[in-house]
């Protein structure tokens, strides 16, 4: 899956809604659940997907798919092979008849007298008596001793060491062994290092400022993409445009000031396509250094220690530039009344 595969996928409420818990640190790891019925739940996932467990496994898979999670082997589970059910039962049965009817009997031996016979045959009402000698056997591993145990077949009457583990699908009857098992593998699941930038910067981040543009009756692209005179297409975060206005925007999320490295590359690219403005947000700032660079190449750079900030920010500027020129009309009509 591309990028642009998990960026559609960030506009599906569900995964918003999944993915911001994250973010938050509400959830660290998805940890699976066994069920019988489904194999596996994700009781984390629910809530976001109105409480279906069906559409939560989905998603988480979806997501997995399109690289948004990481995940981890957690446990196996043992599935029909024919209907993939995981209500499979473990059976013992015996190795003549392959009934299921069999019992395990213990066998005890008398020390005194050397007897050895099943624990049936020395049981009475409360105790154990020696069906040879009539002695009363009172104390384990004096009086008596357990040899060990067999089971027996109550259909067919034989006797043996070891009954054949089987299994038995409990949803479609299919019997089955070890050798035709299914096995289905269990995961946690933990949102990707690079799924979680990517997400912050489209969803919490650029989502906001987009729609600062828009209310300004900007048209926007996120992300978008302008062909520029070297006839290659240049991508930036957001896109806007009204009449004959284009504007781009880039914006950078790290957790300190942000280098000269993406201020040139921003540069490069506006050099290609000529927008009527460029900005470069920045969450939080930028270094001294790169401030110098991107006031030089003529970029509007809005500095914000939050994406709520840098949507304040846009729209001051924006509403600045208007205010300004009221501001120069009231300067005006005061100075003509003076
Ligand atoms: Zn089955
Ligand atoms: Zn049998
Ligand atoms: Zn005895």
């Amino acid at each position: 899956m591309t990028s642009k595969d998990r960026l559609s996928l960030y506009q599906d409420p569900n995964v918003q809604i999944l993915l911001s818990k994250f973010v938050k640190g509400e959830i660290i790891e998805l940890v699976p659940i066994f069920d019988l019925y489904m194999t596996v739940r994700y009781p984390d996932v629910e809530p976001s997907v109105d409480g279906d467990p069906r559409d939560a496994k989905e998603l988480v898979e979806k997501l997995w798919e399109a690289g948004v999670f990481k995940r981890k082997f957690h446990e196996k589970a043992l599935v029909c092979p024919s209907c993939i059910s995981a209500n499979v039962s473990n059976d013992y049965v015996c190795p003549n008849c392959n009934s299921i009817d069999i019992e395990r009997k213990t066998l005890l031996e008398h020390v005194a007298c050397g007897t050895v016979d099943s624990i049936d045959s020395f049981l009475v009402e409360g105790g154990l008596i020696c069906p040879k000698c009539n002695k009363e056997l009172v104390e384990p591993g004096v009086d008596y001793h357990k040899l060990g145990a067999w089971f027996q077949c109550d259909q067919c009457g034989k006797r043996s060491d070891m009954p054949n583990p089987v299994h038995r699908c409990r949803n479609c009857g299919h019997a089955f062994t070890i050798k035709d098992t299914g096995f289905i593998n269990l995961y946690t699941y933990r949102l990707s290092l690079d799924a979680e930038d990517e997400f912050k910067r489209v969803f919490l981040v650029i989502k906001p400022i987009a729609r600062v543009l828009e209310d300004l009756g900007f048209r926007t692209d996120l992300p978008g993409q302008i062909a520029g005179r070297s006839g290659s297409l240049q991508r930036f975060d957001i896109t806007g445009s009204k009449g004959s206005e284009t504007i781009v925007l880039d914006l950078i999320f790290s957790d300190k000031p942000i280098d000269e490295v993406p201020v040139a590359s921003l540069y490069a690219k506006i050099f290609d396509v000529s927008p009527t403005q460029a900005f470069l947000v920045s969450i939080p700032g930028l270094t001294a250094k790169a401030k110098r660079l991107a006031t030089l190449y003529r970029m509007t750079i809005i500095e914000a220690n939050s994406p709520e900030d840098a949507a304040d920010q846009l729209k001051e500027r924006f509403g600045w530039e208007g205010l300004a020129e009221d501001n120069t009309e009231e300067e005006t009509s005061t100075d003509l009344t003076l």
